[in-house]
């Protein structure tokens, strides 16, 4: 069947950041997205994929952008403490702590991997439309460079997002009419609408509708310009949001509890013990200094260390607190809940020492990888079947329809970085990790690995057979249908048909 497969030459990569599938295919159905139906969907597919773990803007956009996991890439939040780098605090230089959403957005690209490519090194010419990884877009092509932090510091203090979404309508359509040949387009009105109000309000649907008409737009320029039928569209989302009725005052609960917090604003805390790294208020990240080391923050502490310390015990009576995960002494991964724990376990099949000592095919390895997973009491992660030697895909279809999807792989990956904490977070529906300091007040929550965070919509004009589909799969995937070959690459996701 290979040569009947497309070879689409231009690629229009729209993201709505914030919409959950759910909500995204309720419109659909309802026939409030007219144009996305009739141009994309129909002609093609709506799919529901799996975002990565944490579910946030920044480290969710390397999936898509580098078909890497944000623990392959060592980017595992919105905000990370890197224990290794926190030796000497310094004003004037980079704390080994990091928010990119401040003044650290501005290093996103230098701390991506080196030498891994983007979406943008396949296609000429190029433009980007507020989204923050834009490597391989030469500056004068990524649009909004200038003003995206005036825009976003204007929108952030008055809530006129709207306006902020309707540039991005205007250079979107610009840049379809110059004819270049991947854009990629971010809608931020949808996060920042439901984090004000909820995530079906009033001013979250009227943004849908208003991408909705900007794609019809976009169809008109493309239909004139005789180009439509050559040009790939994607229509996806970072990852879905939950309504939030009540924040966990985390930082507050490890100072009562004795573990005096580091915790964004108040990074400069003298004598602090703990660190508490919110993304997208859903997850967290907490760091302990390791007691056994005199000078820094030290290694990892393991799971166990955590739980002798009573860090576990005092963790999972937080009421909402869905899910305490930890790495144990022997590189398991422990997820505990009020009423049971889970352990992951990863082991290769390949015993070639040869490519277990080649880095260069580490990458291919990972299809060689097995997950286990065994619990005690209930399952902290629901699926109630204990699990052996799954593959990496086997873990993702039958865990794709639970609470937790695609928990196995999402918890194993994000424990590959060292930036990673020692325990993550992941909280309930409903509730959200960050009480303090955040201004204006969240009403809506993601990062977490529950299924309103993780699933997203998967529109493309081009019809999709496979049921399930993670984030890391859309780079190779889309650069398959615009004829490239990724073969080499060494990334995380797979081609999908
Ligand atoms: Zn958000």
């Amino acid at each position: 069947m290979e040569s009947t497969e497309p070879s689409f030459k231009r690629f229009v990569f729209i993201i709505v950041d914030g919409a959950p599938y759910e909500i995204f295919k309720a419109l659909i159905e309802n026939g409030d997205l007219p144009n996305i139906k009739k141009y994309v969907i129909d002609r093609g597919s709506l799919n529901k994929a799996v975002s990565v773990f944490p579910s946030t803007t920044g480290p969710a956009f390397i999936p898509f952008f580098m078909g890497l996991y944000p623990g392959t890439a060592n980017i595992p939040g919105i905000r990370w403490l890197s224990k290794s780098e926190l030796h000497a605090p310094h004003r004037f230089k980079r704390p080994g702590i990091c928010s990119y959403m401040g003044i650290d957005g501005l290093h996103f690209e230098a701390d991506l991997p080196l030498g891994s490519a983007t979406l943008f090194d396949f296609f000429s010419p190029v433009s980007n439309i507020y989204n923050l990884l834009a490597r391989g877009c030469p500056p004068s092509k990524n649009l909004t460079r200038w003003i995206k932090p005036f825009v976003y510091t204007y929108a952030h203090f008055s809530h006129r997002w709207r306006f902020v979404n309707q540039i991005a309508i205007r250079q979107l359509h610009k840049a379809a009419e110059a004819g270049d040949q991947f854009i990629t387009c971010l809608f931020p009105a949808v996060d920042t609408f439901s984090h004000l109000t909820q995530t079906q309000s009033p001013q979250v649907l009227r943004t849908y509708r208003e991408i909705d008409a900007a794609i019809g737009k976009l169809v008109d320029i493309l239909q004139k310009a005789n180009t439509l039928e050559e040009t790939l569209i994607l229509i996806t989302s970072d990852h879905g949001m939950s309504d939030t009725h009540t924040h966990i005052d985390i930082p507050q609960h490890l100072d009562d509890g004795g573990w005096r917090c580091l915790h964004y604003p108040k990074i400069w805390r003298q004598d602090a013990v703990s660190a508490s790294m919110v993304s997208g208020n859903g997850m967290v990240h907490l760091y302990f200094k390791n007691s056994s080391v005199e000078k820094g923050w030290g290694a990892r502490v393991p799971f166990e260390k955590l739980y002798q310390m009573g860090v576990i015990s005092s963790l999972i009576e937080l009421e909402g607190l869905g899910l305490v995960v930890g790495q144990s002494e022997t590189a398991d991964i422990i997820v505990q809940s009020r009423n049971g724990q889970g352990r992951i376990s990863c082991r290769s099949l390949d015993t070639n020492p040869e490519n277990l000592q080649n880095s260069s095919t580490a990458f291919e390895c990972k299809d060689a990888l097995r997950f286990s997973y065994q619990f005690i009491g209930t399952d902290p992660l629901g699926y109630g079947v204990h699990y052996k030697n799954l593959s990496s895909r086997e873990a993702l279809r039958e865990t794709y329809d639970t609470s937790y999807p695609d928990g196995i792989v999402q918890l194993w990956q994000i424990f590959n970085g060292d930036r990673t904490g020692d325990l993550v977070l992941s909280a309930e529906s409903g509730y959200d990790l960050r009480a303090r300091y955040e201004i204006p007040e969240h009403h809506a929550t993601h990062g977490g690995l529950i299924a309103e965070h993780m699933h997203i919509p998967f529109a493309t004009n081009y019809p999709i057979a496979e049921q399930c589909i993670r984030s890391v799969d859309v780079f190779p995937t889309v650069l398959n249908l615009c004829g490239h070959n990724v073969a080499e690459h060494q990334i995380d996701g797979r081609i999908i048909k």
